[in-house]
C-alpha cells in the first residue's frame, strides 16, 4: 500500500470542505494481536481513519515501565492494516528499528518527540531511511526548540525521504498546567511558516495527557488550520498498558470528529463575504502601520532619553520606573481585555529594544552584538 503526504494533503483539503478531519488513529502502543487487530477493525468501522498508528517500542521516561512489543508487533499490525485495507504507521527510534519495520513493509514511520531532541539519532535514522522513500512524520522535540524541529525535518529530507510531515503533541513543562504537554501554538505556527509545503497534523492525546480535554484541543488544531488528527484509541482504555488516562474507545472517535467545527481555508465563493473579510483586513493593515509607527516614535524618544541619561551619568536600568511602567500600562491594558500574559510578554519586548537603542547612544562605534542584551 503505497501512500505520501502529497495524496494525504490533497485528501485532507478535499475532506476539510466536506467538514471532516484528516485522522490517524490507533493505541498508544500494540499490547497483544488481537488488541492490534480489534482496535484496527473497530476503526476501519468508523469511516474516519485514513491511517492507523501503534507504538511498537515505547521510549518510557520512567524505567520499569512497559517498553512495548517489538518486533513481532509489527507483524501484527501490518496483518490488521491488510486485513481491513488501512495503511499503519509506527515510531523509529533508531537505525535497527527502521531496518525491522522496512522488512515488515510498515507503511509509514514517525520519529518520536524524544528523538527528535537529538540530533544524532535523527541523523542515524536519516541514513537508515537513505534510499528508500517511505513517508516520515516528525513529531515535535519535548523541549520548545523550533530550531531542533526544523532540523531534524532537513535530516529526513536531506536523506531523500520526499514525503514528509510533522506532528505537533506539545512540550514538556516543570510548571503544573491543565495539559500533559504545554501546546504552544505559537512552535507550530512558527514551523509552518518555515516550512510551508510540510503538512501539520495535531496530536491531540500527547498534549492532553487526559480524554476529556481532546476534543477542545483538537477543535482549536482545526481553528489554526493543521491538516489532520493523531489520536490514541483502545477497544479498552482504562486498561491500556501506557498513556491510559489519554486514550479513547474507537466507538468515541466518531462522535468527538463529529463535534468538531472544520474551518476553510479560504473564505467561502460568496463575494459579500469576501468584500467584509478584505475590509476588516484592510482595517488590521492600517492599525498594524500605526502601531509600528508608534513604536518607531517610541524608540526615537528612547534614544533622547539615551542621551539625556549619558549626559547626566545615569544607569539605562532605572528599575522603579520600569516597574511603574509594567504596573501601569498592564493594569490599562488588562481593563482592555488584552491577556496577562500577551502584555507580559510585548511589554518585555518594547523594553529590551528601547534598552538596546539607549545602549547604542551611550556607546557609539562599538560592535552591536557585543552591547545588546
Ligand atoms: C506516542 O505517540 O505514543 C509517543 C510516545 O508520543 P511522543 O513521542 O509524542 O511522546
Ligand atoms: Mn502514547
Amino acid at each position: 500500500m503505497i501512500i505520501s503526504f502529497s495524496q494525504i494533503v490533497a485528501e485532507s483539503r478535499q475532506m476539510r470542505r466536506e467538514g471532516r478531519p484528516f485522522v490517524i488513529a490507533g493505541p498508544c502502543s500494540a499490547e497483544t494481536e488481537e488488541q492490534v487487530c480489534e482496535t484496527v477493525k473497530q476503526l476501519a468501522a468508523t469511516g474516519w481513519v485514513k491511517l492507523i498508528r501503534a507504538g511498537i517500542w515505547k521510549p518510557r521516561t520512567r524505567p520499569n515501565s512497559f517498553e512495548g512489543m517489538g518486533e513481532p508487533a509489527l507483524y501484527w499490525l501490518k496483518k490488521a492494516g491488510l486485513q481491513f485495507n488501512l495503511p499503519v504507521a509506527v515510531e523509529v527510534a533508531n537505525a535497527s528499528h527502521v531496518e525491522s519495520a522496512l522488512k515488515a513493509e510498515i507503511d509509514v514511520l514517525w520519529i518520536g518527540a524524544r528523538t527528535t531532541v537529538n540530533p544524532f539519532s535523527v541523523q542515524e535514522i536519516a541514513d537508515a531511511l537513505s534510499g528508500t522513500d517511505i513517508p516520515v512524520m516528525i513529531k515535535n522535540p519535548v523541549n520548545p526548540d523550533l530550531q531542533l524541529w526544523l532540523g531534524a525535518t532537513e535530516r529526513v529530507r536531506n536523506a531523500g525521504i520526499t514525503s514528509v510531515a510533522a506532528i505537533h503533541r506539545g512540550f514538556s513543562s516543570f510548571n503544573h498546567s491543565v495539559y500533559r504537554n504545554e501546546p504552544m501554538w505559537e512552535i507550530p505556527i512558527a514551523y509552518r511558516l518555515a516550512m510551508p509545503d510540510i503538512p501539520m497534523f495535531c496530536d491531540p492525546s500527547h498534549i492532553s495527557g487526559k480524554r476529556e480535554l481532546i476534543a477542545l484541543v483538537a477543535q482549536r488544531a482545526m481553528d489554526l488550520g493543521m491538516e489532520g488528527l493523531m489520536i490514541e484509541t483502545h477497544p479498552s482504555p482504562d486498561a491500556a498498558w501506557s498513556d491510559a488516562r489519554q486514550q479513547i474507545m474507537p466507538d468515541s472517535l466518531t462522535p468527538l470528529l463529529e463535534s468538531l467545527v472544520i474551518r476553510q481555508e479560504m473564505a467561502g465563493s460568496d463575494a459579500g463575504e469576501r468584500d467584509e473579510l478584505l475590509d476588516l483586513r484592510a482595517k488590521i493593515d492600517d492599525i498594524d502601520e500605526k502601531i509600528i509607527d508608534l513604536i518607531a516614535a517610541r524608540m526615537e524618544v528612547a534614544r533622547a532619553i539615551g542621551v539625556y541619561k549619558k549626559e547626566h551619568g545615569l544607569s539605562i536600568l532605572q528599575l522603579e520606573r520600569w516597574m511603574e511602567i509594567l504596573r501601569t500600562r498592564k493594569s490599562r491594558g488588562l481593563q482592555l481585555d488584552l491577556s496577562e500574559d500577551f502584555l507580559e510578554r510585548y511589554l518585555e519586548q518594547i523594553h529590551s529594544e528601547s534598552i538596546a537603542h539607549q545602549t547604542r547612544v551611550m556607546n557609539p562605534g562599538k560592535d552591536e552584538g557585543e552591547i545588546l542584551w
